[in-house]
């Protein structure tokens, strides 16, 4: 879930790829997202990804809840000749609108390929989605891209969210991106938000929007929508 800083309301949620085999054993994300990546994998499960995302934020706009979903993109998948159309297809086929979507890119897969990253989301951002950069501050950032790129957010790395107020280094660093991502009228999104305290800095130094535990726990989609409501109680 993320919620908007200010005002603590909803404005929607990251959908993350979970698996649990059928004999119950949980295999996380940092060793089945690397292989898919070896594999070429990646695409295919990326897509799905995007798929039950459009088919989740469809089944949502009909029963009038307004949430937008995050959906991370490998680069791997970027990579793939036909990358923009099958999200065109999936969005076609699920009769979803790019809007309700941000697509999260880390920096280094921008990095990686500076010519076609730029045409990728330029094309994204023609079709009508969000872009976001992920991770900020922990790639090899060179700052020229946000001259450059169509984008809309940036994502505030958990490693400086993490260590806000016990190091004055993070608070530097965390207040230098807030003010250079404000100054380019792109939207902050802090991750891995834990405590009140690091809620209160983010807020007073003008981040938009928090994700993290503080706010709830990634969970299935039946429990997001529960605690939606449960948001819309304590309004
Ligand atoms: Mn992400």
């Amino acid at each position: 879930p993320k919620v908007d800083a200010r005002t603590g309301r909803h404005v929607g949620c990251e959908a993350l790829a979970r698996w649990r085999t059928p004999a119950g054993e949980y295999i996380p994300p940092n060793r089945f997202v690397p292989v898919a990546e070896q594999t070429g994998l990646i695409s295919p499960l990326g897509n799905k990804v995007f798929q039950l995302a459009a088919q989740q934020a469809t089944r949502w706009r009909r029963a009038g809840i307004d949430a937008h979903i995050a959906v991370n993109v490998s680069p791997h998948q970027m990579r793939h000749p036909r990358f923009v159309q099958q999200l065109q297809q999936i969005l076609l086929d699920t009769q979803a609108d790019p809007s309700w979507f941000e697509l999260e890119i880390t920096e280094n897969a921008v990095m990686e390929e500076v010519a076609q990253a730029v045409r990728i989301m330029n094309e994204l951002g023609q079709l009508g989605f969000r872009v976001a950069i992920d991770d900020f501050g922990t790639g090899y950032s060179s700052l020229s891209y946000l001259k450059n790129f169509n984008i809309h957010t940036l994502k505030i790395d958990l490693s400086f969210v993490r260590d806000l107020i016990r190091d004055h280094h993070s608070d530097a660093i965390v207040r230098s991106i807030i003010s250079l991502g404000s100054g380019l009228d792109l939207t902050l999104v802090a991750e891995g938000v834990e405590t009140n305290e690091q809620a209160d800095f983010l807020r007073e130094a003008g981040c938009d929007i928090l994700q993290g535990y503080l706010i709830g726990k990634p969970m299935p989609a039946m429990q997001f929508e529960q605690w939606l409501r449960e948001q819309a109680l304590d309004l």
